[in-house]
């Protein structure tokens, strides 16, 4: 196993915590300010592998000051042929080359804008070449009472994880499942029975795709208005080995209870 696989494996063993700041905080102080309160938690963020995805002018400061108990992780990435020429988009190399761990791809507000499974499936290979963690989102808009909304999940998990260049590749991959009805202001967290109920049909798709031993490897994380309240009981028994966190990821005291839950796990 080459160093960087080691390392990679390495941040997937522990439980995983992805802040989603999205666009987030509104100030480059706002951000100083959070990441000084959190480093006060740096010992508590430090048993677990905490992955921060800031907007992209905010990296260095997350980088230099959260560097001790977190990785950098991207919101997205960018794929096409002849990549350097598209202006305003971010490359793998570039993602790695800055220190980046892990990238969010397929997050439902960029399927929303016309990305479809097939683009998500060209990341994930993307990011994988780079040496990059590719947590794939998938997740259903709505629920039916006949569970049609399984197909979508099925279609999405097969569609975005289509074009690795080898099998043993899912390795580097956790799928974040994010019931887009979930996600947001507003919005509830899943009930846990229906929580463990999906991570069992997800983990059943990446069987029959990828055989037993390979499907075990991937990390099922749950994102979708986690908060202090509902963490403890969504990370028992449903087999989860993380949260992918929006909005309580912006405030400290919101996200360390995050952290305390999945270290309690
Ligand atoms: C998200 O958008 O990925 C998310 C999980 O958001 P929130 O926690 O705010 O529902």
């Amino acid at each position: 196993m080459s160093l960087a696989n080691s390392g990679i494996m390495y941040l997937m063993a522990k439980s995983i915590l992805v802040a989603n700041w999205k666009n987030h905080p509104s100030s480059i102080d706002e951000v100083r300010i959070l990441l000084s309160q959190m480093a006060k938690k740096g010992v508590l963020y430090k048993k677990l592998s905490l992955f921060i995805a800031p907007p992209l002018p905010y990296f260095e400061s997350v980088k230099t000051r959260a560097k001790t108990f977190s990785s950098l992780a991207s919101q997205d990435i960018f794929v096409a042929p002849g990549a350097s020429s598209y202006t305003s988009q971010v490359t793998p190399d570039i993602l790695k080359s800055f220190g980046v761990k892990l990238s969010i791809i397929g997050h439902s507000e960029r399927r929303a804008l016309g990305e479809s499974s097939v683009d998500v499936s060209k990341k994930v290979r993307a990011a994988i070449s780079a040496g990059i963690i590719a947590l794939v989102c998938v997740g259903e808009s709505s629920r039916d009472k006949d569970g049609l909304y399984y197909e979508t999940l099925r279609d999405q998990i097969k569609a975005s994880l289509a074009d690795l260049n080898d099998k043993k590749d899912v390795a580097k991959v956790m799928v974040a499942y994010e019931p887009v009805w979930a996600i947001g202001k507003g919005a509830e967290a899943i009930d846990p029975t229906d929580l463990s109920q999906s991570v069992i049909f997800i983990r059943k798709v990446l069987t029959d795709m990828f055989g037993r031993e390979l499907a075990q490897k991937v990390s099922i994380l749950y994102g979708g208005s986690v908060d202090a309240s509902n963490a403890p009981t969504l990370v028992e028994k449903t087999g989860i080995k993380g949260f992918l966190v929006g909005r309580a990821s912006l405030k400290a005291k919101d996200f360390r209870p995050i952290a305390e839950a999945l270290i309690a796990k």
